[in-house]
């Protein structure tokens, strides 16, 4: 088989890559190691940038979404018992949506699908090959069976325990990452989310988080220890441990209910440089992890891939390489801004092992600091409705 892009991995970054290149006309094949199913029930982000929703309008596959997306235009901070709102929407005239990762992919499988592309999932030991050359390749096996995709180019969008970064020599690669002491226990459960907007929680007993997916689904998290293990947090332990972390008002408006999914993500910042080698390029988690906190993750990997898809349309229509020998560099400069943010938000809403009292107080004067000044809340809010492009 032949293409012009390789795509290994079909989640957003994979999948969104895959859309917006058939857009441009060159063609793609994407191969993913699980089956449909398993990808669309990892249940992941949920909160979208306008650049994102942008790039799925870009995509074709926006209108689900502006049907069904709930629009926020502010967060709310809660701390010392009481709640604060930031309004972002008139500090930056942007706003987020909440739409989840699960209903994204969905929506450009079906996309894929309809447009006859070709995906292979179920895609065993794929590797790519001689990425180094102008004659890039990429093997695997299919029920058994040895095959060959020769390309162009590859698009590693494998996540972070993909193969693609995996394959380039250690010598070729530099990497930064920060380990996080905690890590966030979170539910959903068919129970409408106790407010409008998101509440982030510093408190005492560490991090809460309220969050949704749509008027009647919610995802709450609260900080956990990082050795705990789902089974010591049966649903009543978890509903009485994030009451005890919220303000009095969001307790009293707390619906409860049975989970359907529940699980422990470990925190960490993560970033790979560069983001190129050779005819292989690195976009979302592939290249990058940031702590869920600043709520980029997903956002990252749809950002890579509008740099990505725009560098190789360049090639092909203009003949040019200036867009993909600036990817990285372009790519990168966001991304540290995002990876900056995250853990800033991640540093000042949670409970740290060592901070004892002095950390703390320093906690509460940034987020008075943060709620009171026009200058400060400005900063977060253009941070969190996702930097241009
Ligand atoms: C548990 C968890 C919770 C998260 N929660 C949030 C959140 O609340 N908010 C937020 O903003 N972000 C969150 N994130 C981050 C966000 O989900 C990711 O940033 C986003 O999924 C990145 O998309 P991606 O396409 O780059 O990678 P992925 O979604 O990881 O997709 C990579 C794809 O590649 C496939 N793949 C891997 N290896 C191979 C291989 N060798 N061959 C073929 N295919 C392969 C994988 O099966 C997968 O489908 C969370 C991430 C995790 C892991």
């Amino acid at each position: 088989m032949r293409t012009k892009v390789a795509i290994i991995g079909a989640g957003p970054a994979g999948l969104l890559l895959g859309q917006l290149l058939h857009g441009y006309g060159i063609d793609n094949v994407i191969l993913e190691r699980q089956t449909p199913d398993y990808v669309l029930g990892r249940i992941r982000a949920g909160l979208l940038e306008e650049g994102t929703v942008a790039l799925l309008d870009q995509a074709g596959v926006g209108a689900r979404a502006h049907r069904e997306g709930l629009v926020h235009g502010g967060i709310e901070l809660a701390f010392g018992g009481a709640r604060h709102r930031i309004d972002m929407k008139a500090a930056t005239n942007k706003t987020v949506m909440i739409y989840g990762q699960t209903e994204v992919t969905f929506d450009l499988m079906n996309a894929r699908k309809a447009a006859g592309l070709s995906t292979i999932y179920q895609a065993a030991g794929v590797e790519p090959h001689d990425f180094d050359t102008d004659h890039p390749r990429l093997s695997y096996t299919k029920d058994g069976v040895g095959h060959e995709i020769a390309c162009d180019f590859i698009a590693g969008c494998d996540g972070s325990h993909g193969v693609s970064r995996s394959s380039v020599k250690p010598s070729a690669i530099r990497t930064f990452e920060r380990i996080y002491p905690f890590g966030w226990l979170g539910i959903l459960s068919e129970t409408p989310p106790v407010s409008h907007e998101l509440i982030y929680t510093n408190h005492a007993r560490g991090f809460a988080l309220c969050t949704m997916r749509s008027t009647h689904r919610s995802r709450y998290y609260v900080q956990c220890p990082l050795d705990d293990h789902i089974d010591q947090w049966p649903d009543a332990r978890f509903w009485e441990e994030l009451k005890l972390r919220l303000d009095p008002e969001a307790v009293e408006n707390l619906v409860t209910g049975p989970s359907i999914e529940k699980s422990i993500a470990p925190l960490r910042s993560f970033v790979a440089e560069p983001m190129r080698f050779g005819r292989m390029f690195l976009a979302g988690d592939a290249a990058h992890i940031v702590p869920p906190t600043g709520a980029k993750g997903l956002n990252l990997a749809a950002s890579d891939v509008h740099y990505l898809s725009r560098a190789f349309r360049e090639y092909y229509d203009d003949k040019s390489t200036a867009g993909i020998d600036g990817y990285s560099d372009v790519a990168l400069a966001r991304v540290w801004k995002a990876v900056r943010f995250s853990w800033w938000m991640t540093s000042m809403l949670h409970k740290f092992p060592d901070q004892g009292e002095f950390g703390a107080r320093i906690q509460l004067a940034e987020l008075n600091y943060l709620v009171s000044s026009r200058a400060a809340s400005t900063s977060l809010a253009e941070n969190y409705v996702g930097l241009p492009y």
